[in-house]
């Protein structure tokens, strides 16, 4: 089995999707990630979601990369005691520290450090800024504030306080114990939530220990001012535009979009472009046509995956959702123009062995017509160079590891393969053809790029590359 296309797709599991049939399905219109919101759902919940996708993973035979994403210091109102309230313009709200569920009246805002910021006329927003209010009471356990823009408000809706320096740690006690059990499950990437900068990365890296891969949500204006740092730091980046957007002015996001992704692809980290890529369909079959140009900018931009998030954890057509970003990736990708668009930021190898074969490899397989590069990757690094060079053809990346082929289900281009490690370099070749035949890469005569680290088994650098020809 394989994609037509080199962008993926992560899609948020949730009660929209959290049963095999479903979660099959979407596995079948294209999602080649799931992600695991720690921010709603329970351990019971999440272990099923878990267990539901690797036995998914033992039946369809290709491994799929799970996403486990903490709330980090994400601000969140309580819960509500019957379900979703409307707030109207003009009326007051309040919001206090008291655990009982909330009414149309009042709310539970579990953050004390909210109530010691807020000063009168301080602004909260709630749900990516859809309802706004202004302060009018403040106070230490409980305050006032008049809706200026109201709507439905429901439970556990995240809340931003713009301009408003709050001091947060990059993983609450509940990140910590969420952490916990999501290496103890076994994701294979940890997202963390608003960084605010790379010693956060650090700290929670250092935690991770090399058990799970790491990306870092950029969803704070303040992280864009260590963004090299942060890379350095991150095996991978998403841009979290629901709260980017909040965050910083909205007309703002795409220029940080486009530097995000430029950053990203030149440090050869995958990048993630997340939020409302087809918001529309969490309840029409259809999307918009800003939400289908939306997407397609991302994959015209080279950008390793798109993400959705309510349109498939609680919308009413997660399918849908995902075949049709499968659709509108494979026909951009199909576009004349795609390659000069997204090659317009020129990524050059850098100077060591592994970059300067990887480039070779991309080059020797377009003049050759070749039909994949295949690369022998231990912890995934060969591949991810090679995909950095976005090259013509897909990278089939040839790994011992299973954990480094879900991991490498979110890079750009990337068919992964757990394989055994060579004997030697016929068995190298002998590997590398079988591969490329089972899944269908290639027919006889054609030809295969295949790059590896010799000697194999042990650690070290990309330093040979052969071309072989299907027999
Ligand atoms: P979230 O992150 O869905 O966990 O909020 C993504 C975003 O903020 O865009
Ligand atoms: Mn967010």
């Amino acid at each position: 089995m394989r994609r037509q296309r080199n962008t993926k797709i992560i899609a948020t599991l949730g009660p929209s999707s959290s049963r095999l049939p479903v979660i099959r399905a979407l596995f079948e219109a294209g999602a080649d990630v799931f992600r695991l919101n720690f921010s709603h759902g329970d351990h019971k919940t999440h272990r099923e979601l878990f267990g539901i996708i690797r036995a998914l993973e033992a039946e369809v035979g290709r491994p799929i990369g799970i996403v486990g994403d903490l709330q980090g210091p994400k601000l969140r109102i309580g819960t509500f005691v019957q379900g979703p309230v409307i707030l109207r313009q003009d009326q007051t709200f309040q919001f206090d520290l008291s655990p009982v569920p909330g009414d149309a009246t009042r709310v539970h805002l579990p953050h004390p450090e909210i109530f010691a910021a807020a000063t009168v006329d301080t602004e909260l927003l709630i749900d990516d800024g859809r309802l706004r209010l202004k302060v009018t009471k403040p106070g230490t356990d409980t305050m006032e504030a008049v809706v200026q823009t109201g709507g439905r408000i429901s439970d556990n809706k995240g809340v931003n306080v713009p301009g408003v320096a709050l001091p947060l740690k990059p993983l609450t006690t509940k990140d910590r114990v969420d952490l916990d059990f999501a290496l103890a499950l076994g994701v294979d990437w940890v997202a963390l939530s608003f960084v605010q900068r790379a010693a956060d990365v650090e700290e929670v890296r250092n935690l991770i220990a090399g058990r799970a891969a790491l990306m870092t949500k950029v969803e704070k204006p303040t992280a864009l001012d260590e963004l090299e740092g942060i890379i350095r730091l991150s095996d991978g980046v998403m841009v979290a535009r629901g709260d980017l957007g909040v965050e910083m002015a909205i007309e703002a996001v795409p220029a940080s979009q486009k530097r995000l992704v430029r950053a990203a692809r030149n440090a050869g980290k995958p990048i993630v472009i997340a939020t409302q890529m087809l918001d529309s369909m969490i309840h029409a079959p259809t999307p918009t046509r800003a939400e289908v140009s939306d997407v397609a900018t991302a994959v015209y931009d080279g950008a390793d995956a798109v993400m959705l998030s309510a349109e498939s954890a609680a919308g009413a057509h997660p399918i849908s959702a995902v075949r049709m970003m499968a659709r509108i990736a494979e026909q951009t990708e199909r576009d004349p123009l795609y390659r000069a668009i997204m090659n317009a930021d020129l990524i050059t190898p850098e100077a060591t062995l592994a970059d300067a074969i990887c480039a070779s490899a991309a080059q020797t397989a377009e003049t050759l017509k070749a039909v994949a590069i295949v690369g022998y990757t231990d912890s995934g690094s060969t591949a991810l160079r090679a995909a950095r060079e976005r090259p013509t053809v897909p990278v089939i990346g040839l790994t011992p590891k299973v954990e480094t082929a879900r991991k490498l289900a979110i890079a750009w281009g990337v068919h992964s393969v757990t394989s055994r490690d060579p004997s030697g370099f016929d068995d190298m070749l002998d590997i590398a053809l079988e591969a490329a035949a089972y899944d269908g890469f290639g027919k006889s005569q054609d030809h295969l790029v295949i790059i590896a680290g010799v000697p194999f088994g042990s650690p070290g650098g990309t330093n040979v590359m052969r071309v072989a020809r299907i027999p």
